[in-house]
């Protein structure tokens, strides 16, 4: 449990990492939001929470729509408090080798996590410095560095990288830290739904990603959620403008 109870919002939160992300902070005493484009989704993660003694309420966003956004940040501040603490978790694959590549998938992609995280991030900044504190974290990841398929998203996660350094330098004086966490491959819906472009069965899909991790193992979405809850609790404030990779070992 963390010193301090805060409000989180975490968004992509009805499953995979977000889901785990938001019982984490939860677990750290902290009131959390889900956010995710179906409400009845991110209730179901909030009911759970609820069940498990925790503080939560589920809301229904595209974080890529700026009026939903600015509603969704209104509605958690009144009914939870200022949201201090942010989790940019919401992500989307639209994975093609470039000559395939559909306009619609670029901009798609690019949508969600980049536009989704600058207008997050804008919509609650304004109480994180009137609040004179702050955790912003971003959800980068290993393809930040380049992946067969993935034009789309390796240009969506290495531009978060940046836009998470440029808001730690910005934000750093009101007492906001901004961090990126970059994880490999972690057991989601996400790498399942991979394993099944590429033909694969996911169990079979896993193995073969382990042989070249050097922990000899895939990631489960609760590595990503306790990396998470250091960079959002009170003593990681001298921390910040990292890209943290969580991915079994050093990447190249
Ligand atoms: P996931 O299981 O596919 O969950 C993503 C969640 O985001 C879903 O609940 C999805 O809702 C929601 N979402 C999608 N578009 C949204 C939007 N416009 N507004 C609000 N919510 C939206 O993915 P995950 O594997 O947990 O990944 C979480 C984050 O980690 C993503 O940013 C991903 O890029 C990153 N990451 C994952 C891995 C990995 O190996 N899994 C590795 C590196 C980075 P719907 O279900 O309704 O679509």
């Amino acid at each position: 449990m963390s010193e301090t109870a805060r409000v989180a919002i975490v968004t992509g939160g009805a499953r995979g990492i977000g889901a785990a992300t938001a019982r984490r902070l939860a677990g750290d005493g902290h009131s959390v939001a889900v956010v995710d484009l179906d409400e009845a989704d991110a209730r179901q993660t909030a009911d759970r929470i609820t069940a498990e003694g925790g503080t939560a309420i589920g809301l229904g966003a595209d974080v890529a729509e700026a009026d939903r956004v600015t509603a969704a940040v209104a509605e958690v501040a009144e009914r939870l408090g200022p949201p201090v603490i942010l989790v940019n978790n919401a992500g989307v694959i639209r994975d093609n080798l470039l000559f395939k590549m559909t306009e619609n998938d670029w901009d798609t992609v690019l949508g969600v996590h980049l536009r989704g995280s600058f207008l997050m991030s804008r919509a609650v900044q304004a109480h994180m410095t009137s609040e004179r504190w702050g955790r912003i974290v971003c959800l980068s990841s290993s393809s930040a560095q380049g992946k067969r398929g993935q034009a789309n998203y390796s240009a969506a996660k290495a531009g978060l990288q940046g836009f998470t350094k440029t808001l730690a330098i910005e934000l750093g004086k009101f007492g906001v830290t901004a961090n990126a966490v970059a994880p490999g491959f972690i057991e989601t819906d996400m790498t399942r739904q991979t394993a099944a472009r590429v033909g694969m069965d996911f169990e079979e899909f896993k193995k073969a990603a382990a042989e070249s991790i050097p922990v000899r193992r895939t990631g489960r979405p609760a590595d990503v959620a306790a990396t998470i809850s250091f960079l959002t609790s009170e003593e990681a404030g001298f921390v910040s403008g990292q890209v943290i990779y969580v991915a079994g070992g050093p990447l190249d």
